[in-house]
């Protein structure tokens, strides 16, 4: 067994809020998530200020990297604000949001004034009809474009993130690496996972990293890239003949556990290990009953000092139906 004792506390990410303007069928699928869904009452989110308390501590232990995530993370108001806030927190190197893209034209340029240095941007195909089925309201490529664009016209670093279920956009694989490559846009697959307890998730309908190589290297030529540093979670490939990378998070067929530095912070306060856990801990209401910094500070370390989760290492079908997870939209990816 790998060793999975001291891996370092580096990666924050913060989920901002469980709401969100789409219905992916990976993550949030409209038959559950209707309009009766119960989302958080924002008495229950976490506030700036709390979100910036809990962040500096994290930094003090060690965390160099933050990921403003959801829920979609643009409809938390004034997020910009919260941008510039943790920027501020000595020792936090790197500050990134994941996004769904289609409040970008609005926000891009504030969030980039801010401070904030990238972002991924979740796309799932470039086909209009077949993302507005994936994303269960209609919506089509277009909106996210001109999120892509408007990021790019900030000035900020971007990433594709590409969800691959079988069978529904896997005829999308060339369509989307042909788009990315010709906008020099750094596109990322992700293998499909079993993320909460609603997605319906099967291993046959995983396409894995080594069957999307393959569908890519009929058409392209690749060399793989070197990680940048310890715990990078994709595998990084380039095209031959441009200057565009192409990654691989490879979660369920190559898992990474034993380079796992993440913690979570869920819109509610919850600190959670690993993405797959049941239960948080209750980071909130130890706060909110006024526990001082120092008092946090210890209650962080302990949680990560036993922390033993390696649920990606071991997932089989069976694994997959025995445990209650957290839902994607609380923790955000
Ligand atoms: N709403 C934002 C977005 O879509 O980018 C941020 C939150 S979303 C939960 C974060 C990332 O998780 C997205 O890139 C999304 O595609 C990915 N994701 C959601 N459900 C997934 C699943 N079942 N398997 C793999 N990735 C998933
Ligand atoms: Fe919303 Fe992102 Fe989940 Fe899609 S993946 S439903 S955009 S939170
Ligand atoms: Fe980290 Fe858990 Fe994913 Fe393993 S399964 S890489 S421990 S989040």
């Amino acid at each position: 067994m790998k060793d999975l004792l001291n891996r370092p506390l580096r990666d924050l990410r913060i989920s901002v809020i469980d709401r969100c303007n789409l219905r992916c069928q990976y993550c949030m699928p409209k038959e559950i998530f209707g309009p009766d869904y119960p989302f958080l009452p924002p008495s229950e989110l976490l506030t700036y200020d709390e979100i910036e308390r809990i962040a500096k501590i994290f930094v003090e232990l060690g965390v160099e990297k933050i990921r403003l995530t959801g829920g979609e993370p643009l409809l938390r108001k004034d997020l910009p604000v919260l941008v510039d806030r943790l920027i501020r927190l000595e020792g936090l190197e790197d500050i990134a949001l994941t996004t769904n893209g289609i409040f970008l034209p609005k926000y891009a340029h504030d969030l980039k004034q801010a401070g904030l240095k990238r972002v991924n941007i979740s796309l799932d195909s470039i086909n209009d009809e077949l993302f507005g089925q994936m994303n269960g309201r209609n919506v089509g490529a277009a909106p996210v474009k001109k999120g892509i664009e408007a990021a790019q016209n900030a000035g900020l670093g971007i990433k594709i993130n590409m969800v691959i279920k079988k069978g529904m956009n896997d005829s999308e694989i060339i369509p989307m690496a042909t788009y990315c490559k010709e906008n020099e846009l750094e596109l990322r697959f992700i293998e499909y996972m079993d993320v909460g307890s609603t997605n319906g998730w099967k291993m046959k309908d995983v396409i894995t990293k080594k069957e999307i190589y393959a569908k890519l290297q009929e058409s392209f030529e690749l060399e793989p890239v070197e990680a940048d540093y310890f715990g990078e979670v994709a595998k990084k490939y380039k095209y031959k003949d441009a200057n565009v990378l192409v990654g691989f998070i490879t979660s369920v067929s190559e898992s990474f556990c034993s380079s796992c530095t993440r913690a979570r912070l869920s819109a509610n306060g919850q600190l959670y290990t690993c993405l797959f856990n049941g239960n948080g801990h209750n980071i909130r209401d130890f706060l909110r009953e006024g526990a001082d910094d120092s008092a946090l500070e210890g209650f962080i370390k302990n949680i990560w000092e036993q922390r033993r989760d390696r649920y990606s290492d071991e997932r089989t079908e069976e694994t997959v139906k025995q445990r209650k997870k957290v839902e994607m939209s609380y923790i955000g990816g």
